[in-house]
């Protein structure tokens, strides 16, 4: 099973990730990524101890692989699989969102539907297949681009003035696609191995060039990374920055610059209608945002621990009204793991026998996910009101004799020495403040969609108002002006 050491050896591969007007020479070596790399080579060593409980055996490789790239085909493969993930998840606390099981989850439900890839003209399910081993085989860590630039949401791709802004299909050649343009936005693209790119929002007849559907290795020519701002830099210590240092995922708009897609790595050519059923006939939406919801389950646990701590440190825990703050953070974290464990209790069996996490709990919970983190991070500020601010510039104080004595006299608690207390505020400061704390809170909002298409497509849909709405009418039909009606 690959290790840390051994993916962090491929890293050094010539691609072309751009950051402050400059091309980054080695990943691996450069501040804005090698602290996150090392935390994705810790999730490899973590999976490579076959003490920790990841591995299976994969019948679609007839060998060792991870479980959190598995089919699951029964109830207890897909507790296992949870519990495979949720080890991933608690080693970052939840704060890496698209560690490799992410998309590694979505190929896991393509890989059991190729059907859905057969093509008149081309049949790509072949490459599906294959490339679905690949990620077992070689615990490939993938990240994806699945959005149009936010050009203008006026209008599809084809309705934008300019050519290719959207990533889209030049020509055909007989060694594959040539593909032009951008797609948004690949967390983990400048660190992963290969990128995934597709579109996700729905287009029309008229854009019928940019559905498309490929995978290409990080460092293929004419793709570039253009990376937000990296936060890790800018984190002067670990202590100062618990989270930002080790956990902050590259975000990237992908630009293809007349790239060449071979056609062993096309899974979609030119079909707008396959682009929507990849997702939604395969299970893989659903089985990819469960495993979010396992990520973000273990996410709101450490946070909620982190509010619990910080009014025992504060000495407000005995307070009535901040215990109700207490439940009240309680209840949100508690109704998420619940949808969680209600989405595998309910999971079906789909024609392959893939086993998809019951719908209308899982587009519950991410229905209320835009209120439900903001929520959280109200509560937590409140709970921790200026002591976030009422801290040294940063560990250097804690250490200069200059300013050490006070740091110490000043910024403690009853019981708790100084070290202990701002190291606690820090963490909280990098949850709710820092700017990796505003790239998080934009994160939970948006990494599943715009919160008006998972609410107003993903949950209102899967609700099942149908057979609601049904037994509604049932009940207003047995009565009347003149009351209940016999016959009811
Ligand atoms: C930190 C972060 C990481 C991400 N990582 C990835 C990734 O790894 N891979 C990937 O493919 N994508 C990723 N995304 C992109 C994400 O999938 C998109 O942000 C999401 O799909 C929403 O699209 P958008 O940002 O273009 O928002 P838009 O669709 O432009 O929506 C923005 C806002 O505009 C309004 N709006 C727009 N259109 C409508 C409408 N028709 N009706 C009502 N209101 C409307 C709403 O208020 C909406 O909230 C990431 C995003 C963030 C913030």
């Amino acid at each position: 099973m690959r290790t840390g050491d051994a993916y962090i050896k491929t890293l050094n591969d010539g691609r072309t990730v751009l950051i402050d007007g400059e091309r980054v020479d080695n990943v691996a070596e450069h501040p804005a990524f090698r602290n996150v790399i090392g935390t994705i080579a810790e999730l490899y060593d973590i999976a490579a101890d076959s003490a920790n409980g990841m591995q299976y055996h994969s019948e679609e490789i007839n060998g060792t692989a991870n479980r959190v790239f598995s089919i699951p085909r029964t109830p207890e493969q897909l507790k296992l699989r949870r519990q495979a993930v949720e080890r991933w998840a608690k080693h970052t606390h939840g704060w890496v969102g698209r560690s490799p099981d992410h998309v590694g989850t979505f190929f896991a439900a393509f890989g059991a539907h190729p059907e859905v890839f057969e093509d008149s003209e081309r049949d790509f399910s072949g490459n599906i297949r294959r490339y679905y081993e690949r990620i077992l085989a070689e615990s490939l860590y993938v990240s994806y681009a699945i959005i149009p630039p936010q050009v203008s949401r006026a209008t599809t791709a084809s309705g934008w003035e300019g050519d290719f802004l959207q990533v889209g299909v030049v020509k055909e050649t007989e060694e594959g696609l040539i593909v032009r343009g951008s797609q948004m936005l690949a967390t983990g693209g400048a660190i992963a191995d290969e990128v995934f790119v597709t579109c996700i929002k729905p287009l029309g007849p008229d854009d019928v060039d940019f559905a498309i559907s490929f995978a290409l290795p990080s460092a293929t020519e004419g793709l570039k990374f253009l990376c937000r701002r990296p936060f890790a830099p800018a984190a002067t210590s670990e202590f100062d920055y618990p989270l930002t240092s080790h956990y902050d995922e590259p975000d990237a708009l992908v630009i293809f610059e007349d790239v060449l897609v071979p056609w062993d790595r096309v899974f979609i050519n030119r079909n707008v209608d396959t682009l929507r059923r990849q997702f939604f006939e395969t299970g893989a939406h659903a089985l990819g945002n469960w495993q979010a919801q396992t990520r973000f389950t273990t996410k709101l646990q450490f946070i909620a621990a982190v509010a619990r701590k910080v009014t025992q440190v504060n000495g407000t825990d005995k307070i009535p009204g901040v215990q109700e703050k207490l439940g009240e953070l309680a209840a949100l974290v508690s109704s998420v793991e619940s949808a969680l464990l209600a989405a595998e209790y309910t999971a079906e069996a789909d024609s392959a026998g893939m086993l998809v996490p019951g719908k209308r709990a899982l587009y519950g919970a991410m229905g209320l996910q835009s209120e439900t983190y903001p929520r959280v991070m109200a509560i937590l500020r409140d709970l921790v009101g200026g002591g976030v601010l009422q801290l040294p510039s940063s560990v250097v104080d804690m250490k200069s004799p200059i300013t050490a004595p006070d740091v110490e006299r000043y910024i403690a608690s009853p019981g708790v020495p100084s070290e202990e207390r701002i190291k606690l505020f820090r963490l909280a400061w990098d949850i709710i403040g820092s700017e990796f704390a505003g790239r998080h809170q934009q994160y939970e909002l948006f990494y599943a969609g715009a919160p008006f298409v998972v609410k107003g497509v993903y949950t209102y849909r899967n609700y099942g108002y149908d057979a609601q709405v049904a037994e509604l009418d049932q009940f207003l039909a047995g009565y009347g002006v003149d009351g209940r009606k016999e016959d009811n």
